[in-house]
Order: C-alpha cells, then structure tokens, then sequence
C-alpha cells in the first residue's frame, strides 16, 4: 500500500500546524510521498509566502526595496525551523535567492520557492528524501505541461526511495528555467506524483473536512459529502465549489486512483472520498449544489426556425466570433435561448445582436440580465422518480420563479436558471428538501 499526502499552505503555515502534519505523517507507515504547499495564512489577515514572494521578486524587478519583503519571507521560514527545533540553516538558499532574483529569474521561478524552501523543511522535520521538483516535473517551452517526459522520469526515480518529499508547484523546462502551474498547483503536482507510483491513494488535505453540499456562505453548517464520483466534482467545480484544483484531477482519474480530501485540523474526519464509479448508495438523493451569478440570456425568436437548416450554427457563430463562450442553450419550437457570462458580454452586446440579424433574420432578440445558474447534481438522481419535482415545488414554496430548466440526458445533472436576487433562497430551499429533510 502506498500513499501519495499533499499538504495545503494552510496545513504548513506555522509550526504548531507542521507538528500536526508530522503526526498524520507518521500515523500511517504507508504514507510515503509528501507533496508541500508554500506556507499560507496562519490567520485570515496573514500573507501567503507565494503572494510575498510575487511582491518581492516584483520589487526587485522595478528596481524598489525589496530586502524588508525578502527578510519576512526568511522570518516565516526561521520561525517554523525554530518551533520544531531543527538544526537547519537556510541562509545561503536565501542568499541565493536573492542573487537569482537580482538575476531576473523570472516570477515563475520566485513563486516556486516557497514550495521548495518547505519542501527542504518537511524532508528535514520528517528524516525524508528531498527530491527537487525541477528534477522531476518536466514543462515545454511553451509553459504547459509536458506529462510523458514527467511520468517517465518521476516512476523511474522514485521506484528505488522509500519515502520522500517532493514539494509542489513547480518544475523546470527543457532549457532549466523553472514553471510553475497556476495557483494552487501544488494539488496538481500530487495527483502527478501519485500517478507516477501508482499509488492507492492520493491524500490531499486541505483545512476543510471535504467538499460540503452547498456553499457554507449561503446554507448554514451545510454536510459534508462522503463520495463522489469524478464526473460529479466536475459539475460542481465548473460551477463555483472549489477545493481541488481542476488539473489535480486528470492524472489520477486515468489511473483509477480515488482522492481523499482531508482535514489536517480534525485527522480523524474521513473527508470526502472522490472516486471513479462506485456502487455505494449516496446519503442522499443528490451530492451537491453550486451555481454562480452573473450571466444573461439572449433569446432569438423566430416563427419555423426548427426547420431552417443551419440555423443554430449561424446564431452560435456570432458569439464565436466575439470570442463569448456559451454556458447554456435551452430551446423552444420557435425559439432558441442563449446563456453568457453578463461581463464578457456586455462589451459586445450591440455588435452580437445586429450580427444575430444579419445572420438568421429573427423576429425579435431578447435579453434578459443578472440571471444566476443554479446546478443541482447527484448520481442518485439517475431513475429517482420525482427530484425535478421536488426541486420545483421547493422553489415554489420558496417564491422563486424559476427562468430556465435544463437537465442533460445523464440524469446527473438538473440546471436551473433564476435571478441574482433569488440565487440564496433558490439554493437553500433546494439543500432543505434534499438534505434536511432527508437527514
Ligand atoms: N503556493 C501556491 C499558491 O499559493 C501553490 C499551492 O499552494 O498549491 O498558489
């Protein structure tokens, strides 16, 4: 058995919380490939060490003081190294820092030592290898991942070291420079390192106990959601809930390997377990809700569109050319409704009506705004008669009119379109009819 464990900056932002990690660490003899986030915020008004190593390489850059920012970054790093007693001295990885970063090393590279200065730390607190990302983790020239060579190399090297850590975030490109993923990237890292050892599982843990139903913010002390499949996160993430970088997903999914999402504050909540298919029955009809505001809808009317060929791709082409993506498309018989974002819109609007009447001819082209799309998502929601129902009468005791129904033939997924205004109500009424009253 063998464990990937990656550790949010949250987990890692202080002593106090390092001793915790090094007790979940050591709980479990198969957790052997530790992946580390930079420090993060130790209370909500705290800096992140990546956000301060962005504002001091900035700095330097634009030939402004920089020493003060690079002296808070060593004191967050001296601080740990002081609260776990190691003899550790990073004075000449900051000098060199320093020198890289006068250098002109570039943003990537200043971002990426957070991680590796913790990865030094972790290796040294827990007596584990330390595997520099830019050994490892392969980019191409063109900043993307480069996933083969990276496979390759990762399996081939950590086939023969028992236990190491291997910090986030980062690797290096063909000619040395070091890349990073996007922000958050550390989750990305892990899933690849777990891809590499086919690992049997891939623990990330995070300062949540797992994914919750809905949004904390909108329903009060909502419950966590024990599996998942990964089909199912990806609705939910595409609409607003995020734990999980998007990325982190891929890799592990190919391999079959499930995710835990864990907590390092409460280690013996089971967190939420995201699977490729299960059999287990969910704890209710449906595994979450999430949704965002701001779209608007463009409803183009036009009597026997259903039977002009082309008519579709001649209206979706308008908004191509404007570069809008499209989020939804409801349509009637003589009517077809377009979903957009309201702010990537708004800019075009006057240009993507007169080409929609260039185009197709309509009668009349519609807009309505401030518009929120709420999805509803579950594989318990496959053949269970009446949730669309139980959702509407929800929404009605709710006083929500409901603008826009839209359920995919999976069965997975139930999207509902309301106003901005409505968008809380709409959701908790929905989490009360599924949950609360199925508690
Ligand atoms: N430290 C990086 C960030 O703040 C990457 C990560 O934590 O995953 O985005």
């Amino acid at each position: 058995m063998k464990k990937v464990v990656k550790f949010g900056g949250s987990s890692l932002a202080s002593a106090k919380q390092f001793k915790k990690v090094g007790e979940i660490i050591r709980s479990d003899k198969t957790r052997r490939y530790v992946v580390p986030s930079a420090p993060g915020k130790r209370t909500s008004k705290d800096e992140k060490v990546t956000d301060l190593l962005y504002q001091c390489y900035d700095a330097v850059a634009e030939g402004s003081a920089y020493k003060k920012i690079l002296d808070k970054i060593k004191k967050r790093y001296d601080e740990i190294i002081e609260g776990l007693d190691l003899n550790l001295d990073l004075g000449h990885e900051f000098a060199r820092i320093e020198e890289n970063f006068l250098a002109k090393a570039g943003r990537d590279y200043a971002a990426s030592r957070g991680e590796y200065l913790n990865g030094i730390l972790m290796a040294a607190y827990l007596d584990y290898e330390f595997i520099d990302a830019a050994e490892v983790v392969f980019f191409h020239e063109d900043g993307t991942f480069n996933a083969e060579a990276t496979d390759k190399e990762l399996s081939e090297r950590l086939e023969h070291v028992e236990r190491a850590v291997i910090p986030g975030f980062y690797g290096a490109a063909p000619d040395g420079t070091i890349r990073t993923f996007s922000r958050g990237g550390s989750d990305v890292t892990g899933s690849i390192v777990a891809r590499a050892i086919h690992a049997d599982m891939y623990e990330n843990w995070t300062d949540v106990s797992g994914f919750l139903v809905a949004d904390p913010r909108i329903v009060h002390n909502p419950e966590v959601i024990e599996t998942i499949t990964y089909s199912e996160l990806r609705e939910l993430s595409y609409m607003g809930a995020s734990v999980l970088h998007e990325d982190a997903i891929f890799p592990v999914r190919r391999e079959g390997i499930p995710i835990n999402i864990r907590n390092t504050n409460r280690p013996k909540d089971k967190g939420t377990l995201i699977v490729e298919s299960t059999c287990r029955k969910p704890k209710y009809t449906i595994t979450g809700i999430a949704g965002k505001k701001g779209f608007c809808s463009v409803t183009v009317e036009k009597p026997m569109m259903n039977s002009e060929v082309g008519f579709c791709r001649k209206v979706l082409s308008v908004f191509e050319k404007y570069g809008i993506s499209i989020e939804h498309m409801p349509s009637g018989i003589d009517t077809m409704t377009i979903f957009v974002h309201q702010s990537e819109f708004e800019e075009f609007e006057q240009s993507v009506i007169a080409g929609i009447h260039r185009a197709v001819e309509p009668d009349i082209v519609e807009m309505e705004s401030d518009l929120a799309l709420i999805a509803v998502v579950g594989r318990g929601m496959k053949a269970a008669r009446g949730t669309a129902g139980r959702i509407f009468s929800a929404l009605a005791h709710a006083h929500v009119n409901v603008k826009m129904i839209d359920q995919g033939s999976s069965e997975r997924n139930i999207i509902i379109g309301v106003k901005n205004a409505d968008f809380e109500a709409a959701i908790k009424a929905i989490y009360d009819i599924f949950v609360t009253m199925e508690l």
